[in-house]
């Protein structure tokens, strides 16, 4: 099945996966997140079907035309502490590389503001949020596919506001909702080591995860900066890649930050753009695949067929 969809013409392409949590077990408010075993099944179709390769190693083979068939990178974003505590041993177990993309500012405790809206729409009380005083709007909240829906809609709704005002509504929300919220959602700094000491990247995901197209340019500057240094200081070691938060290009980045990347000193980055890299794509701008298939067989079908995608277009 793999030579018939994926064959030696393929060579040359790259397919760089993109994960965010892997959950102990499937949370009800959102069936469709993958969790431990899900994740165990992925690997084993990726071990079985593809080659699984590190992105540093896989962006050099790409450029000098040496990639294997199928050849597949498995990436995480943002820095949650389930990275480290499921899906570590699970890609230990199957002898897989990944790439761990942390936002610095929510290592030790902290909170994605996603993150807080989600957990408090979770533990609201009663049947319907009224957010309206906050020119939020009205939301029902009965069922747990209520709140999942709910949540969604809120995160939403917040997402393109300027950061500051961002976080201003994230606050009253929480505020007016007023639930105990976790703080062991994001990794710990010993956390990010143990993944660095086990042999798998860690890339930089900027600091606080602005949209740095809706950011000022010194700030969207000083936030790749400070948090690929602030990695490197806790790993001991060199940052190398970058993905940029939300990843859209021309919408959540533009070439102006393409351009700080590569001054700041990564070597490659990744994009949130669908389809897979081919040797003439523009190294700090690789497009990433989402896999969200159920069933592995689907999984490892699309998986294939995301080798015969279109070039994506690149600025
Ligand atoms: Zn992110």
């Amino acid at each position: 099945m793999g030579n018939l969809l994926a064959p030696g013409a393929q060579r040359g392409r790259l397919s760089i996966l993109i994960y965010h949590r892997v959950l102990p077990q499937p949370d009800p408010m959102f069936p469709e997140d993958i969790d431990a075993k899900g994740f165990e099944q992925q690997l084993s179709a990726l071990s079985r079907f593809f080659n699984v390769l590190p992105l540093e190693d896989a962006v050099k083979r790409l450029q000098s035309g040496s990639l294997p068939p199928r050849a597949v990178c498995i990436t995480f974003d943002d820095g949650y502490a389930d990275n480290a505590e499921i899906a570590l041993p699970i890609l230990r177990r199957s002898g897989l590389h990944a790439t761990f993309f942390i936002a610095t500012g929510f290592l030790d405790g902290g909170r994605m503001w996603n993150d807080s809206i989600i957990e408090s729409v979770r533990q609201a009380r009663g049947h319907e949020l009224d957010l309206s005083e906050l020119g939020l709007g009205k939301y029902p909240i009965a069922t747990v596919a209520q709140r999942g829906a709910t949540a969604v809609a809120l995160v939403a709704q917040l997402k393109y506001l300027p950061l500051a005002q961002r976080l201003e509504q994230v606050a009253k929300v929480v505020q007016h909702i007023a639930v105990p919220l976790p703080n062991d959602l994001m990794l710990r700094a010993g956390q990010v080591r143990a993944l660095h000491n086990a042999g798998m990247a860690i890339g930089g995901h900027t600091v606080n995860h602005p949209i740095l197209a809706a950011t000022d340019p010194t700030e969207a500057r000083a936030e790749i900066a400070a948090g690929k240094e602030s990695l490197e200081g806790i790993i001991g070691g060199r940052v190398a890649l970058f993905a940029y938060p939300n990843g859209r290009p021309e919408h959540d980045y533009h070439g102006v930050h393409v351009q700080m990347v590569k001054d700041i000193g990564f070597t490659a980055a990744v994009s949130t753009a669908a389809g897979a890299a081919r040797a003439e794509s523009d190294r700090f701008q690789l497009p990433r695949y989402s896999p969200w298939d159920r069933t592995l067989p689907r999984f490892t079908l699309r998986l294939l067929k995301n080798f015969h995608a279109p070039a994506e277009v690149v600025a």
